[in-house]
């Protein structure tokens, strides 16, 4: 480790709804939180133009000014807000411990509590049309994304316990779902396919992979490949389900804090505490179930309720305001 720059009581990593609303109760609290930001400042949201499921916003709003007015609403309770990566930790395993993380492979900060709202990343194919079209018809999240494309054709790539899911969700608002496996089979759970082949309107092409999204600004149809035969075929569609699985951004705490087997950090019950005093996880970093950005915002206020408790079993703060609300 570095040279050590300050000691914090909170540090919160990573800068989406999770983080930022980790920061609202934890400045409010005056744990005079710092937060980095991360290579993505913003989080997921920042990758979508519409946002039309977070409760307050009437008329929707856009990613990124969504996420520009949570950071504005950390910060007028006095949180700092830093562009940084947080590159590597040495967490305490002892309660009252003193927790190290070196920011952009460089200094070293002390803290307290840390609160991971790291998030997750959504896996795509990777091919050039698809990166394109990302926003014009592109997207991993059925959930969010599903209801813009109300009584029209789309598709979806994937073959587990997800993919079958958004694809039964999308069969209840879009007039027709492709779904492309790859293999000969899904992955997804007897139950799940089962629901799928009960839906008339998901049509599941086996052995089939993706060769083109087709469309120029917007996804105008798919260009399907059978992985057996070489056989190409287009369909018309107008939007393009990516289900392929998330990848929780948890790398730098591997080895420290417990996680399953895809790196979805594991909480104690309710709570958002992790398996080392002092440590919560909030947001997609550890919850592979909603991903949302209302369920993340949930558990990053609840990360920092957790920290400010803990603060005060130590005897780090005075009170905390938790227990104000018998909470
Ligand atoms: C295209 C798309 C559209 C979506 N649309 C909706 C929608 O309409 N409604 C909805 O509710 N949800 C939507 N979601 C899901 C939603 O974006 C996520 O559930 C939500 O953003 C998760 O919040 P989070 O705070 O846990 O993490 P994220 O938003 O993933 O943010 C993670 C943060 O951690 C930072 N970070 C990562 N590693 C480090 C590190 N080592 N050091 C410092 N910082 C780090 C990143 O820079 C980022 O700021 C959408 C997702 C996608 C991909």
């Amino acid at each position: 480790m570095s040279e050590t720059i300050e000691r914090l009581k909170t540090l919160i990593i990573g800068s989406g709804p999770a983080g930022y609303t980790a920061a609202i109760y934890a400045a409010r609290a005056d744990l005079k939180p710092v937060m980095y930001t991360g290579m993505e400042p913003g989080g997921q949201l920042t990758t979508t133009t519409e946002v039309d499921n977070f409760p307050g916003y009437p008329e929707g709003i856009d990613g990124p000014t969504m996420m520009v007015q949570l950071q504005q609403q950390a910060e007028r309770f006095g949180t700092e807000v830093r562009i940084g990566m947080v590159t590597a930790c040495e967490l305490s395993t002892e309660v009252g411990g003193i927790h190290k993380v070196t920011v952009d492979s460089g200094k070293t900060i002390e803290a307290e509590t840390v609160i991971i709202s790291t998030g997750a990343t959504a896996k795509y194919l990777g091919i050039p049309s698809e990166q394109r079209l990302r926003g014009g018809g592109v997207s991993a999240c059925a959930v969010c994304d599903g209801f813009f494309y109300k009584g029209q054709d789309v598709a979806i790539v994937g073959a587990g316990d997800t993919a079958a899911e958004e694809a039964s969700y999308l069969a209840n608002i879009c007039n027709k779902v492709t779904m492309l496996v790859r293999k000969d089979h899904m992955r997804a759970s007897k139950a799940m396919q089962h629901r799928v082949n009960s839906l008339k309107n998901i049509e599941v092409r086996y052995n089939t992979e993706v060769d083109e999204v087709l469309g120029d600004q917007v996804v105008e149809g798919l260009r399907m490949v059978n992985n057996k035969t070489g056989k190409k075929e287009d369909i018309e569609i107008t939007g393009l389900f990516i289900a392929i699985g998330h990848k929780p951004n948890t790398d730098i705490f591997k080895g420290q804090l417990d996680m399953d087997e895809t790196g979805y950090l594991i909480t104690e019950g309710k709570s958002t505490k992790t398996n080392l005093p002092g440590v919560f996880a909030s947001g997609d970093a550890q919850d592979k179930e909603y991903r949302q950005a209302v369920t993340a915002a949930g558990t990053g206020c609840m990360a920092a309720l957790d920290a400010e408790r803990y603060l005060a079993s130590i005897g780090s703060v005075e009170e905390a305001v938790a227990d104000n609300y018998n909470l």
